[in-house]
């Protein structure tokens, strides 16, 4: 029986930050007390929606902080983030790859935006996403998933309607990455007028990010940089695209266990974050 995921919470933010000076972005998903339960495994969502950058010599972005209790996944759209960190992983994530890091027990990298597109500047949109760890995985060992564009499957769901399947399965192709729990991640690009259904498990999360274009769903149209939760009753997702349309879709089981989140940190109980504090602090969580 198929019975559709009702949307539990939607809502745009209007209001963009800085990360650093390379990252002008929408923080669009938060580990609140009320958003929990229905984005989980998901914790944070930072959308760095279309921005021209101008040349310049130094490179912009955020410099070297730690992580530890969560996956980091940095989906680049337009333009190019360059990446290092403590466990040795890095490199230059172009548009359409992805860059999958696994904190775990504790790293340290910097994010920026690479050498050549600060240098010749241009249209700028990235996606950074969060993953909650497991308890049991929280300590697991750094690890690096480097994603390009031609590793993932692409679906065509139309004539002009594609779909990536990033992590997980859709109609059985299997997406390149590895994850700590269940997890499937997609995005579509949609140049026409289209019907999309997605089934997912019932109680399983999900969240769609919209880039571009129009979502309609539940008699209402949805634009960019809104954000739509879903109840976790229900197993298929069904919605109708227009008008050059980009969006991220995130589902997965949630991972039901407590989260105290402190700035780069996701435990499970605040003497996990003052000892994450304590650790990076002492330089356990390596250099660059
Ligand atoms: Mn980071």
């Amino acid at each position: 029986m198929n019975a559709l995921k009702k949307i539990k919470y939607s809502y745009r933010s209007e209001q963009k930050h800085w990360v650093g000076d390379g990252f002008h972005v929408y923080g669009l998903l938060r580990p609140t007390d009320d958003l929990n339960k229905f984005i989980s495994p998901f914790v944070m969502l930072d959308y760095a929606s279309p921005k021209e950058f101008s040349s310049s010599k130094q490179r912009r972005g955020v410099g070297e902080h730690p992580h530890r209790g969560i996956e980091t996944v940095t989906f680049a759209y337009q333009g190019e983030v360059e990446h290092r960190d403590s466990s040795g992983g890095g490199g230059v994530i172009k548009p359409g790859d992805v860059q999958w890091m696994t904190a775990g027990s504790g790293l340290v990298h910097d994010e920026y935006h690479s050498d050549e597109f600060s240098k010749k500047g241009g249209t700028f949109e990235m996606v950074q996403l969060w993953i909650n760890l497991p308890k049991r995985n929280k300590m697991t060992m750094p690890k690096y998933q480097e994603i390009s564009n031609q590793d993932i499957p692409k679906i065509l769901l139309g004539e002009n309607t594609e779909l990536r399947v990033i992590a997980g399965t859709y109609k059985g192709q299997k997406g390149p990455s590895s994850t700590f729990s269940e997890i499937n991640m997609y995005d579509i690009i949609s140049k026409e007028n289209k019907k999309v259904s997605l089934k997912f498990k019932n109680g399983s999360n999900t969240v769609i990010l919209i880039m571009c274009g129009e979502l309609e769903i539940e008699n209402q149209t949805f634009r960019d940089k809104n954000i739509l939760i879903f109840e976790q009753e229900g197993n298929e997702v069904a919605f109708k695209v227009a008008n050059d349309f980009k969006a991220l879709i995130l589902n997965g089981d949630p991972i039901d266990e407590p989260i105290v989140a402190h700035g780069p940190f996701v435990m499970n109980t605040k003497e996990e974050i003052y000892k994450a504090f304590t650790d990076y602090q002492n330089g356990k969580m390596g250099s660059l």
